[in-house]
């Protein structure tokens, strides 16, 4: 059982609820962030980080830098491109949007394979894209929280390497890592960003990425400095390296209290194999888009086999808004996100369930937010016999 103080149970697409030790290595004493007790826990985060992302290329680099997810964007934007580069974005959704508006902010040159609201742009689609330019870079949102539209990464992968193989594959996994299977080295993927709050189970404030050698040379051999100084791959690659070799290192100061709590929500996922992990949050999936189904709701991810598997998107009926089964939801402890597409914002709501929230059978959150939706839909007049 938690201990935490009770509390409305979290269920949005991030932050999710977080485990009771993950929640008290927030509470360690200050420490040194130069100092051997802090060394050895960051030097193992970094290590877990290459179990976690599947990659035991010894040229894989792991970085893991405060902020929140927003600065990977910021990270692959003034590191792996230049100004004037051409990158191709697919866009699934919101978050799509978002790193093409990054990357244009630091000068690229961006193209996108647009998809409407709840699918992603085909791969036939982004082959003839791949032909017709020669990107530097391409990026994919693994889970587009916006709609809960999953990507298929591994041929997606599999295309870009034989039809334009200089590309770089850049995923936001910010919704996925963690609850979706990724596999680094056999997918060849060149760079995968994801945050601390979502399907890891930390609190915010953790940008973390895995980049591959690949995309670690092209951010050395570029002709022109990184165009952020923060987000300088060249003044963070060897405090990593330093830290994962147990080293005292110093750019900017670390947080030794979140990387505590990453540290024990590493420890927990990386107990158990990690095809467990993702099995469950496909068998919880399953259920309950399985319910909403029953209760008459349409998924936003039209196609079953781009349904992710961390949250669920469903559109209400046509006579309740968001605005007014949200707080109803909220009087019976359950809180899920209104809708972000633009598109369609104010016709859908948003269910997450990631980590413990599907893991931790004592919680009973997910039963819980079923039984509450089912009611609070019955209260806003739409019931289904
Ligand atoms: C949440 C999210 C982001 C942004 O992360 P922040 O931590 O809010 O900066 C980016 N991409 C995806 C897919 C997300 O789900």
């Amino acid at each position: 059982m938690s201990t935490q103080p009770a509390h409305p149970a979290l269920l949005i697409p991030g932050p999710i609820e977080f485990d009771d030790a993950v929640l008290q290595s927030m509470g360690h004493f200050s420490e040194s962030h130069v100092g051997p007790g802090f060394i050895s826990v960051f030097g193992d985060t970094l290590s877990q980080l290459r179990k976690l992302f599947q990659t035991t290329d010894p040229a894989s680099q792991p970085f893991v830098i405060s902020g929140s997810g927003t600065l990977g964007w910021d990270l692959v934007s003034a590191n792996l491109v230049e100004a004037g580069d051409d990158v191709l974005v697919l866009q699934s959704g919101y978050f799509s949007d978002g790193f093409a508006d990054c990357l244009t902010t630091y000068g690229a040159i961006v193209t996108q394979v647009k998809a409407a609201p709840g699918s992603r742009p085909q791969l036939d689609e982004v082959e003839k894209a791949l032909s017709a330019k020669n990107y530097k870079l391409l990026t994919v949102t693994h889970v587009d929280t916006s709609t809960g539209v999953l990507s298929e990464l591994k041929k997606l992968s599999e295309l870009v390497h034989k039809v334009s193989p200089d590309t770089l594959i850049v995923v936001d996994g910010v919704c996925s890592v963690a609850c979706e299977e990724i596999a680094f080295d056999d997918w060849k993927l060149d760079g995968v960003v994801t945050a601390s709050q979502k399907a890891i189970g930390c609190p915010a404030g953790l940008s973390i990425s895995m980049f591959s050698g690949r995309a670690i040379e092209r951010s050395q051999t570029r002709k022109t400095p990184p165009s952020s100084y923060f987000a300088s791959m060249k003044n963070w690659t060897p405090i990593m390296k330093n830290y994962e070799a147990k080293k005292a290192s110093y750019f900017a100061t670390p947080s030794p209290q979140l990387v505590r709590a990453l540290h024990t929500a590493l420890t927990q996922i990386l107990d158990k194999p990690l095809a467990e992990r993702f099995a469950r949050h496909r068998e919880a999936s399953d259920r309950i888009k399985k319910a909403v189904a029953e209760l008459g709701l349409q998924q936003v991810a039209a196609n079953p086999d781009d349904q992710a598997h961390g949250m669920t998107a469903m559109y209400l009926p046509e006579s309740v808004k968001p605005t007014d089964i949200l707080p109803i939801l909220g009087k019976k402890g359950v809180v899920f996100a209104g809708g972000i597409h633009k598109e369609i914002a104010s016709r859908y709501i948003r269910f997450g369930h990631m980590g413990v929230s599907v893991l931790d059978p004592s919680r009973n959150d997910i039963d819980k937010a079923l039984t509450a939706l089912k009611e609070a839909l019955a209260e806003c007049g739409h019931s289904k016999a």
